[in-house]
């Protein structure tokens, strides 16, 4: 008879002692900030940046300068738009989301910074105060000229009914979606933001970012660099991983949701 224990148990194991840790690790913490990229919503469908056959390889970017200076550069990206509406307008929150809502909730939440345009954590009941959008936001479209903003959608209804291009009727200045495009400048207010509070975290949790956006992915180097602990939670490697205290390499539904649930029992035999 063998007593052998399977590498599949010894890993489980491994798994159990990690998200323990990282439990115990915000549990302690008063100034908890969750970062986020696109592998928090990949279980809600919406495919990250890097894997195949999704709507980023299908398309090449589009860079900000060829959108504000050509007429049919616009054309061919509210074309985009218009077809890739609905990957955004009707997917749901999934169980990382909410567990994420659920730390601010449980008052474990310093701040939110997140890579993503998708509105889920809002969706899931993340407060807008606690939301920080560096990449700004695929819910809006605004005038570049005179700042006016109209929710995605309505802007969806002018596409389906023809308008190719569509231009702003207080100004008639251009139009764009509120997200930040590749050679756009960073959001001042929410980059600074989310820098500061970078430094000032105790515990800092990446969940699905493979930390390769940069400045975006800096961050969580500041918040170490700063005495923060440095909780990872990713599929695939970063170039962070060796700087992690914690780093749990599974899915950001299931782990986020165990790591919240201990917090919880250990909040609650503190009590
Ligand atoms: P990325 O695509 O570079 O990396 C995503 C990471 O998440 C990968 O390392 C992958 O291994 C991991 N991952 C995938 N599914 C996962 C899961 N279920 N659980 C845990 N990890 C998982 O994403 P990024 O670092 O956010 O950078 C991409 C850029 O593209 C960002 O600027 C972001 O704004 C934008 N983007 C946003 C969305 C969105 O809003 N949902 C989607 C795609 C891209």
């Amino acid at each position: 008879m063998s007593f052998e224990t399977s590498p599949e148990k010894i890993m489980n194991a491994d798994i159990e002692i990690l998200i323990d840790r990282a439990a115990r690790m915000i549990a302690a913490a008063g100034k908890i900030v969750v970062f986020t990229g696109a592998g928090v919503s990949t279980e809600s469908g919406i495919p990250d940046f890097r894997s195949p056959g999704g709507i980023w390889s299908k398309y090449q970017p589009i860079m900000f300068q060829d959108f504000m200076s050509s007429e049919e550069t616009r054309r061919e990206s509210w074309r985009r738009g218009k077809e890739t509406y609905h990957v955004f307008a009707d997917v749901e929150p999934n169980e990382a989301h909410y567990a994420i809502a659920e730390l601010e909730r449980i008052g474990k939440l310093d701040c939110l910074i997140t890579q993503n345009i998708d509105n889920l954590h809002q969706k899931a009941g993340s407060s807008d105060e606690m939301v920080i959008e560096l990449h700004g936001t695929a819910m809006y479209v605004m005038c570049m000229e005179c700042g006016k903003r109209w929710p995605r959608g309505e802007i969806q209804e002018l596409l389906e009914s023809g308008v190719e291009v569509p231009g702003c009727d207080e100004c008639g200045g251009i139009v764009k979606s509120a997200t930040i495009s590749f050679g756009q400048s960073m959001p001042e207010k929410e980059t600074t933001e989310a820098q500061l509070r970078s430094q000032q975290a105790e515990v800092f949790v990446v969940v699905g970012s493979s930390l390769v956006v940069y400045p975006a992915a800096h961050m969580p180097m500041v918040a170490k660099q700063n005495g923060a602990g440095l909780i990872i939670v990713n599929l695939g490697e970063t170039p962070l991983d060796e700087h992690a205290d914690v780093l749990l390499n599974g899915k950001a539904g299931e782990t986020m949701k165990r790591i919240v649930e201990r917090v919880k029992e250990k909040i609650a035999s503190d009590a």
